[in-house]
């Protein structure tokens, strides 16, 4: 049925965890007792409302809205908004499940939410945007609140939008709060916001390697999908690391550049002049496009690269059993995620079955969420950090995640399975605070 269709993603996540927590409900009855589960997969509330707002040709536009307010057993609902045509609730149900596991992982005082729009901004001019965005936090101011809910930006959603959506809630309101995070710097923002993901999931990725042993990413070739705020901060950290990271994408098409890909032009490309990958050639024509119409069959040319570690940065689902099965025969060492849910179950499961060091997303691209906490710890004290003192606690955050993932994963009998790992530790620390917190 249609509903079943819109909730595939949301039920994938959903299963996931169950199946991972499933020991732990058999050994501790608490869980059982206190319906722990039943009471967790259900949404606290979903918001949805309607957004209209003028085009530049004067057309009234309609769009649906959503915040999906999931759980806040441990702090304010915290989670970003999408802004993308395959928005639904489905969609943002998913995302604000794992964020409230992922919350859970970072130790922070956050729990979980998400929300989002079926708009694209895509093409549209910056008018179009404010336009949207007003019309947006027009609804959308009535449920958040500094210490209710805290949205920050995910996929179409960046430091403009931000910008647009606080001038707005500022606007009706007439209160400075720091209702969102991801906002530029002379407004409150933190330092380091923008690159925390990509550099958190790197960090992530060197600490595990450490635990497990392996050879670190200096001088490895590394592919990345995506060409966003986490995948070009992600190659950032790459290169500051001595890795070559040589490749990245969007929803048209892939860049491979064997040298590495140049990270100014692709930033200049995507955050500045908004344009497709395609334009990269012309400068570098030692670098190979290739469009989404070449792709192997069920299967994506980012993941045919050979490289010792794939970072994939784009968006759920976007890496599949057959990608799985190109990485690991092309000797793929670590897989870590940097985007939310992006490798199917087959390829999960193949991944953990060949003993790759694998990072799921949940525990790998906390970064970001841990650095909005800071945002909002600095808005709270009406305070400022250092960008050292904001990457110092980035990382001391992303060290201590990757560390509890891997001991968890051991405590539990499942030595190396990080998925179990993240779940299990991410599922306890809320789960008992909903124990403790009554029905
Ligand atoms: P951006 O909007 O900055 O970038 C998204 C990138 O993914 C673009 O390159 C986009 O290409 C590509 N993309 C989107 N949809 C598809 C698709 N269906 N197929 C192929 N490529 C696609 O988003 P972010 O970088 O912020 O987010 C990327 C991922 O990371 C998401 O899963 C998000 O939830 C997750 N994430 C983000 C955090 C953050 O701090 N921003 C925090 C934690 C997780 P195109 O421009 O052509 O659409």
């Amino acid at each position: 049925s249609a509903d079943c269709n819109e909730n595939k993603v949301f039920y994938q996540a959903m299963e996931e965890v169950i199946y991972s927590i499933a020991p732990l409900l058999e050994s501790d009855e608490r869980y059982r007792q206190n319906s722990i589960i039943e009471r967790l997969v259900v949404p606290d509330r979903v918001i949805k409302f309607k957004v209209v707002w003028m085009d530049d040709n004067q057309n009234i536009q309609v769009n649906t809205g959503y915040r999906v307010q999931f759980n806040n057993a441990l702090g304010p609902y915290k989670g970003g908004l999408r802004f993308h045509p395959t928005v639904n609730e489905g969609v943002l149900k998913f995302l604000a499940f794992e964020q409230i596991f992922k919350n859970s992982l970072t130790g922070l005082p956050i729990g979980g939410g998400k929300g989002g729009s079926d708009f694209d901004p895509k093409g549209k001019s910056d008018f179009e945007v404010m336009k949207f965005c007003s019309a947006f936090m027009t609804e959308l101011h009535k449920y958040i609140g500094a210490r209710i809910d805290v949205p920050a930006g995910d996929i179409g959603v960046g430091a403009r939008e931000i910008g647009y959506l606080f001038g707005e809630y500022k606007k009706i309101t007439s209160s400075y709060d720091g209702i969102l995070t991801g906002k530029p710097f002379m407004f409150g923002g933190s330092l380091m916001r923008p690159e925390a993901t990509g550099y958190g999931l790197i960090y992530f990725t060197q600490t595990m390697l450490e635990l497990e042993e392996k050879e670190p990413l200096a001088g490895k070739i590394c592919t990345v999908s995506g060409s966003g705020n986490v995948a070009l901060h992600a190659i950032e950290k790459l290169y500051h690391l001595g890795a070559i990271p040589v490749s990245c994408s969007d929803s048209r098409g892939t860049i491979h550049d064997p040298k590495g890909v140049d990270l100014e032009l692709l930033k200049e490309m995507k955050f500045v002049r908004r344009v497709s990958l395609e334009d990269y050639v012309d400068t570098h024509p030692d670098a190979k496009y290739i469009p989404k119409e070449d792709y192997p069959e069920e299967a994506h040319a980012v993941w045919d690269i050979p490289c010792y570690a794939a970072f994939p940065c784009a968006t759920q689902n976007e890496l599949t059993g057959m990608d799985a099965q190109n990485l690991i025969a092309n000797g793929v060492e670590v897989v870590a995620e940097g985007a939310n849910m992006p490798s199917t179950p087959k390829a999960i499961n193949d991944f953990l079955s060949h003993k790759i060091c694998f990072a799921p997303a949940k525990a790998a691209n906390a970064g970001g969420v841990a650095v909005s906490e800071f945002e909002m710890a600095q808005n709270a004290a009406m305070g400022k950090w250092s960008f050292e003192k904001v990457d110092e606690r980035l990382k001391t955050t992303m060290q201590q995640i990757a560390k509890r993932v891997v001991l968890t994963a051991q405590d539990y009998g499942v030595d190396g399975n990080y998925v179990d790992g993240a779940n299990i530790a991410g599922f306890k620390r809320v789960a008992d605070a909903m124990i403790a917190e009554g029905i």
